[in-house]
């Protein structure tokens, strides 16, 4: 059984013992507020691996950096050419409507030995509210532009906004795609000052994490060396692995 099926079949044992028992409907509602604020909190956590269940770490003494929402034509040549001078390779989550007129940016990232998965086709902030049909369409295309401009890439997927929900995680069975959370996320997209975001990085990082960058930032495109040189002082290697 898995822990949706348990969770549903605690609601409807619940909803009957208050049936039952004649609660006032403000308990009810209670409950009801209470049981939606829950599975709301499980759709947006990925450390419960509550909906799907994600790959969760690296090889031990290195670090995955991983790069959501590109390509970008300005900012990833940029994370490759720092990536490059460091012999260091990275993952990147790529956004399937963003790949098509950047199909030589995307070679290079496998050339160059990065691991690719897909961020979805559309990205699209309603995803976790959408059926199974219209999930599955997207995630689909999400991977499999992707397959067409490198074939030898993996079946991974991130999802986008970290949401997932039992729609999701059918989708991703259908489609054959594993999920790949993050154990440091960088709130690179919120924050505006690059120190602060160094400091934060270099206090939270260690070995095995999975550090959810976005090479659609110019800020992440900034702090990006000095990062790879402060893991390599405390002898953490940047490879492209998943454990
Ligand atoms: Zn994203």
């Amino acid at each position: 059984m898995s822990k949706v099926q348990a969770t549903l079949g605690i609601a409807v044992l619940l909803a009957g013992v208050i049936l039952m028992t004649s609660i006032p409907d403000l308990y009810l509602i209670a409950l009801a507020v209470g049981l939606s604020v829950f599975l709301f909190g499980m759709a947006m956590a990925i450390k419960p691996q509550f909906f799907v269940s994600y790959l969760m770490k690296t090889t031990e003494n290195n670090v995955l950096l991983s790069f959501d929402d590109g390509p970008d034509p300005v900012n990833t040549p940029l994370v490759l050419d720092i990536l490059k001078k460091h012999d260091a390779t990275a993952m990147f989550f790529l956004i399937g409507k963003k790949i098509q007129g950047n199909e030589a940016l995307i070679r290079r990232m496998h050339a160059e030995g990065h691991l690719l998965g897909s961020h979805s086709y559309s990205h699209d902030p309603m995803i976790g509210l959408w059926g199974r049909k219209k999930t599955t369409l997207d995630i689909s295309a999400g991977h499999e532009v992707l397959q067409t401009v490198v074939p030898e890439a993996g079946n991974w997927y991130r999802p986008p906004f970290g949401v997932t929900n039992p729609t999701i995680a059918f989708a991703l069975r259908k489609c054959g795609l594993q999920a790949v959370g993050w154990t440091v996320r960088s709130y690179d997209t919120v924050k505006k000052d690059p120190e602060k975001l160094l400091e934060n990085l270099k206090l939270k990082i260690k070995g095995s994490d999975i550090v959810l960058l976005h090479d659609t930032q110019p800020l992440t495109v900034s702090i990006l060396e000095p990062l790879i040189g402060e893991l390599k002082r405390r002898n953490l290697t940047t490879k492209a692995e998943l454990n």
